[in-house]
């Protein structure tokens, strides 16, 4: 997967070079480009903003310089992303479709006040928001997706890893879980944990993601499939914190 990110501070992107994602790059497993809008200003003194039509605060992007940008870097495989608070939220399942169905991402950060709506109209396929706020700039919103969408991508983490965590498949948020010491602080680790019972300790985790889901998210458990067991546990969860609270 290539992400070309059309940006203003390309400076910001300095953190991708860490950890998981800075290993998947140099390891070619993802490739990040970054393309600095600013270097497609004809001004002399490299202005790439100006004052908006019919007044109001700030200023927005000009047109060109993105339009320049992303002809910079188009293909034919190309997918435009503009960063924006308007845009359909980005869940799991979004980000399992990109890594899924793309080859190629173009991601275009704003800043300011936004962009002149023109060249969103001409080049945008997609408008992504990572949540219902306003953040300063597409920087930040555009390494959120690189990294959550990388994760999928063959080689960069354990397919195990993905399988089981929140927002997976099965619908419901990850177990609780714990490593050494097996006592920390007066608290020990789950009996069943260390038991060695692979069978029992699924089933634990299960029921356990099951609670977790209900005290923590409990309108995520309508999409989830439970059998008549799990249904039952449901219940009785659902009666003792009734029950609690009373
Ligand atoms: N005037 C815009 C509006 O009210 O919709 C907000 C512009 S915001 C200050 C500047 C840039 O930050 C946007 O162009 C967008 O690229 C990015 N941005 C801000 N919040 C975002 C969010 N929640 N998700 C994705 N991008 C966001």
């Amino acid at each position: 997967m290539k992400f070309d990110v059309l940006t203003l501070f390309p400076e910001m992107f300095e953190s991708m070079k860490q950890s998981i994602i800075g290993r998947a790059i140099e390891n070619n497993l993802l490739e990040v480009n970054l393309v600095n809008m600013r270097d497609f200003s004809k001004d002399k003194h490299k202005k790439v903003d100006d004052t908006v039509y019919g007044g109001g605060a700030g200023m927005l992007i000009k047109p060109d310089i993105v339009y320049d940008s992303y002809k910079s870097v188009k293909t034919e495989k190309s997918k435009v992303i503009y960063l924006s608070p308007q845009g359909k939220i980005l869940t799991q399942k979004k980000v399992i479709d990109f890594a899924k169905n793309e080859q190629h991402i173009i991601l275009l950060c704003g800043h300011y006040e936004g962009i002149d709506q023109r060249v969103i109209d001409k080049i945008v396929d997609e408008e992504i928001s990572i949540g219902d706020y306003v953040l300063t700039g597409g920087e930040i919103p555009a390494m959120v997706f690189i990294d959550c969408v990388s994760r999928y991508l063959d080689g960069v983490i354990s397919k195990e890893s993905v399988e089981e965590e929140s927002f997976s498949e099965n619908g419901l948020l990850e177990y609780p879980q714990y490593t050494r010491p097996e006592i920390f602080e007066g608290l020990k680790v789950p009996e069943v944990l260390i038991s060695g019972h692979h069978k029992n300790i699924d089933d634990w985790r299960r029921k356990e993601s099951i609670k977790i889901t209900y005290l923590k998210r409990p309108e995520l458990l309508q999409k989830v499939k439970l059998t008549d067991s799990e249904k039952k546990y449901l219940k009785e969860l659902e009666n003792t914190i009734k029950n609690l609270s009373n």
